[in-house]
């Protein structure tokens, strides 16, 4: 059966262009220019993936997507943002939206993305987690939201998702190519070392002593692993 996607997207020769290559890939899609008319059309069918540009006529991305979480639809959602939107990949976090890519975008680029999130959801245990809770450390996946002893952590939205991406993993060993391909949603760039750096950071914000940590382990010649 072919995967469907859904594309939110006022411009149109925007949506020309994505919706041949994407049929050409083997994808069913439907398109939708409006917030209002693609929340509907979105809560009227299923669909493996939905695509939403931020800026919309009628009603914004976000605006859709908290909706749509809201109404209880858990698939994934790839937004479309412009440049210099910095900020609301944050936002666009903590309402439910699971990758960014920034406009004007490679198109192989994008159906890496597309093809990480579909394999993403396919594995995805069909009880979504709420929330975790590791040594001080509580993560709320709802809200988006990293307590440590009880204070707010702040994550980048990158930090947020490979922390999000080794919880749900939790006790897998992954390499750092499965991290970049399943996290960064593209093979080619960045450098594996640029999961190192983050992995760094993380353990920084999160690990009672970073340089031993308990729970961001470093598998030697592997990758990682999150001990739970
Ligand atoms: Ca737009």
């Amino acid at each position: 059966m072919k995967q469907r996607i859904l594309m939110v997207e006022d411009e149109p020769g925007l949506v020309l262009t994505l919706s041949d290559r994407l049929m050409s890939e083997g994808y069913d899609v439907d398109s939708r220019e409006d917030g209002e008319s693609g929340l509907e059309q979105a809560l009227a069918q299923t669909y493996d993936l939905i695509m939403l540009d931020v800026m919309l006529p009628k009603k914004s991305g976000f605006d859709v997507c908290r909706k749509l979480r809201q109404s209880g639809v858990q698939t994934p959602v790839l937004m479309l943002t412009a440049r210099n939107q910095v900020v609301d990949k944050v936002v666009g976090l903590q309402i439910g939206a699971d990758d960014y890519l920034t406009k004007p975008f490679d198109m192989m680029e994008l159906l890496a993305r597309i093809e990480a999130l579909l394999r993403r959801s396919v594995a995805k245990p069909s009880e979504t987690l709420m929330a975790y809770q590791f040594g001080s450390v509580k993560v709320d996946f709802r809200k988006a939201e990293v307590l440590r002893d009880g204070s707010g952590v702040t994550l980048s939205a990158r930090e947020y998702q490979l922390l999000k991406y080794l919880i749900e993993h939790r006790g897998e060993t992954i390499s750092r190519e499965t991290l970049l391909s399943d996290v960064w949603g593209y093979d080619a760039t960045p450098e594996t070392r640029t999961v190192d750096v983050h992995m760094a950071w993380l353990r920084q914000k999160l690990e009672e002593n970073p340089r031993y940590p308990q729970y961001l382990l470093t598998l030697r010649g592997l990758g990682y692993k999150f001990d739970s």
